[in-house]
Order: C-alpha cells, then structure tokens, then sequence
C-alpha cells in the first residue's frame, strides 16, 4: 500500500472562515499553553510530561470557566497539536531540534482529523464535511482515489485548503502486458505520440511569465519593510500559485487521458534537473549562448516534464500498467519504418524523410514510434519472468550517462539495439 495525498483549496464563506481562524487560533493556544506548562513543570523539578499528560491538562483546560472557550474547537485537531508538540520535544531530546518555540499569530497549526470515521467526503458535490464545520464546498481538481485515512486543513496566503491522505493499494503490471503508447517530448511540441497525435504546450503560462516579470520587478522596486512591499510579495505569491494551479490541471487532464487509454506507455529518459542546470556552464567551459538555453530550460520547466512523468506514473500504476523509460540517442533520427539511422534522414526540424525508405513524417511522431518500439524491447528483456518485481521499469543497461538528449553525428546502430 501506498500513501497519496491530495490538496484542494476551500470555496469557504465568511462565516466558515471566522471558525476555521479561531479553531486554528484554539490549537495555537493549546500548542503554547503547553510549552510554558511543560517549563514551569521543568523549572519545579518534575520531569518531561508526555502527550498522554498533555492531553489531560487540554481536558482541565476545557472545562475550566476561563479556558472554556478552548471546548468550542473540534477535540481531535486540539489533540493532534499536542502531539505534534510532542514529536516536537522528542526531536529536541534526541539533539535533532531545538526547544520547541511558541507560535505567534500567523504560524497557527492546521487542523488535522485523524481519524476518517470523522469526516466524510463527498466527490459527486465537491464537498468534504468535518466536525463542527459541516459541509465545505472545495475545488476538486481530480478525482480522489483511495481509502480516505486523515483530512489536514491549513490557511495559506488568506486562503484554506484542505489536504486528504488516502491508501492506494500497489497494483502491480500484469506479465503480458505491454506498452502501447510512446511519446515523444519536446519545446515546440510538448508531446508527440506515437499514435500521430501531438500535444500542443499550454500558451497561457508564456503569457503569465510576462506578469510574473512584471511583479518581480513591482516587488524589487518597493521599499523593504514597506506595507506596499507586502502587497506586492502577496500579489506574486498569488500569482506563483495561479500559474502552478493552471499547469497542474492542464498536466491531470492529459496524464489521466494517456493513462485510461495506454496503461503501459514508454517515454524518454529525460534528466530534467541537468538540463535546466547546465546552461550557465563551468568556469573551464562557459555556457554558450546562455540565454537562448536559460529560456530553454525555462520552457522545460514551465511545461513540466518532470511532473508529467510522476503523474503518468502513479496513473498507469494505479491501472495495473508502468512507464517504461528508454535511452533517447538516436531516436529522432531513426526511420521507424526500416530502422535506417542517418542524420540526413532529418534536414527539416519538422519533419522527418528517411533517405533509404522515403518514409516521410512529422519528426516527433516518428521519434514517437521509435521510443515505443525501444520501450517495447526495455519491457520484454525486463528481468522478471512472472512481473511481479516490476513496478517502474528502468531504463537500459549502462546508458543513463547519455540521458541528455544528444544528436549524434554519424550513423549508428538502430535504437533498437541500443535499448536492448
Ligand atoms: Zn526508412
């Protein structure tokens, strides 16, 4: 089994909000009532009180008439906080931490339900219901899969958000399965399958790059320590969360696509990180044209290639399939026809013409098949005879070296070959 967490942001109303900041505020209270009890008991002599102490002093304090206030609040977060304040002591004991610190307003704790017997989620509504809330509307960006195991609410930036951990069992890909789909990734093109369908990259974050310039620059002009300062960090922070909230729902849409309809599906091994860390070069081999790379990797970046594959991973995963990953060289310039590797088979960026067979496709189509075809040959050779230590197939033997994307310049065995 495995545990997943989804987090969606609360379409709350004014009135729920009241609640949530005095809840949080109750466990705030709670978590630095018990610091300066745990001090003074320290400083009468008494030793450490554990959570189990902790939770009794929360009881006296809930029925004390000046305290009684604390009552109000959902039990189950009150406990928890102390727990985590408890967890909090145990790392400062072992010399992992240090002594626990009260918290100022702003740093109040969320609201963690433990126990799934106290909440209850309602998908078809895009609601989630806690203890002494009631029902929540939420923005549900995906389909909640799994069995619910605790709900965690937490304010951000004047915005709540509910995060919900859910077991999934492990399913493991079934023997004669095989990968159906290959894909492609690109710059111009995000993707091309090999079923000659191409994704297109999502434009509306090239426009929002614009105003997130345009807020760096509104935050660096302000004077620091300014309240119009804090303004403008509010405003890029809203914006950072909009981009990523766009990305992440275009990327689910597509990965939950692929995954329905190709459970098994090979991809390029694609070394994100050192690709968008490579372009300012070593002080032995500065960068060359840094800036054309620097707006490269940006692309890359912004269209997610990483996240893609985690998402098209648990996703197959989770339908019984995997991602197989194969070695990119030579992919874009192998006929998938007739498997004739030349680099004159590629002479326009876009499309690919095979010099021995006359083959002629759009190229990342082509390199398309070619991933299929070497994701194909990865998977047979995998080294399990019944499947089941197969959950995430790596890639071919000693070719991790090359997972940058690299063009060679003379003719080379097919990529068949080279996968196997
Ligand atoms: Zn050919």
């Amino acid at each position: 089994m495995s545990i997943k967490a989804y987090r969606f942001q609360l379409r709350t109303r004014p009135g729920v909000e009241r609640l949530l900041r005095r809840f949080t505020g109750s466990c705030r209270w709670a978590w630095n009532a018990a610091i300066a009890e745990q001090r003074r008991r320290r400083e009468a002599g008494e030793k450490f009180s554990p959570y189990a102490a902790m939770c009794r002093w929360l009881t006296e304090w809930r029925h004390a008439p000046e305290t009684a206030w604390l009552a109000q609040a959902p039990i189950h977060p009150l406990q928890q906080t102390l727990r985590r304040l408890e967890a909090a002591y145990q790392r400062f004991f072992a010399g992992r931490g240090g002594y626990p610190k009260f918290k100022r307003r702003g740093q109040e704790p969320g609201l963690r339900f433990p126990d799934p017997k106290q909440f209850a989620l309602d998908q078809g509504n895009a609601r989630v219901k806690l203890p002494k809330l009631g029902w929540l509307r939420m923005r549900q960006s995906q389909a909640v899969v799994g069995e619910l195991r605790n709900a965690t609410v937490t304010a951000e930036r004047g915005k709540w958000f509910v995060s919900l951990q859910v077991e999934q069992p492990d399913v493991l890909p079934s023997a004669e399965l095989m990968p159906t789909l290959g894909i492609d990734l690109g710059v111009a093109l995000f993707a091309a399958l090999s079923d000659g369908r191409t994704v297109e990259p999502l434009d509306a974050l090239k426009q929002q790059q614009r105003r997130l310039k345009h807020a760096q620059r509104a935050v660096s002009r302000k004077v620091k320590g300014s309240r119009n300062r804090r303004k403008a960090v509010d405003r890029l922070g809203r914006l950072h969360a909009r981009i990523a909230a766009q990305r992440n729902d275009w990327l689910h849409k597509l990965t939950t696509e692929l995954a329905d309809q190709h459970p098994a599906i090979a991809i390029e091994e694609l070394k994100v990180a050192a690709m968008s860390a490579s372009a300012a070069g070593t002080a032995d081999a500065p960068g060359q044209r840094v800036r054309q790379k620097a707006g490269l990797n940006r692309a890359i970046l912004d269209q997610g290639w990483a996240e893609f594959r985690r998402q098209l991973e648990y996703k197959c995963a989770a339908r019984g399939g995997a991602v197989v990953a194969v070695n990119p060289a030579y992919t874009s310039q192998t006929c998938s026809r007739c498997g004739c590797v030349d680099a004159g088979n590629r002479t326009a960026q876009a499309i690919f013409a095979c010099l021995a067979c006359g083959h002629a496709e759009n190229a990342d189509v082509n390199a398309a098949h070619n991933i299929l075809a070497a994701g194909r040959a990865v998977w047979a050779a995998r080294p399990t005879a019944c499947g089941a230590e197969v959950s995430r197939a790596s890639p071919a033997r000693g070719r991790r070296a090359a997972a940058v994307k690299q063009e060679p310049t003379e003719a080379t065995p097919a990529a068949a070959a080279e996968a196997r």
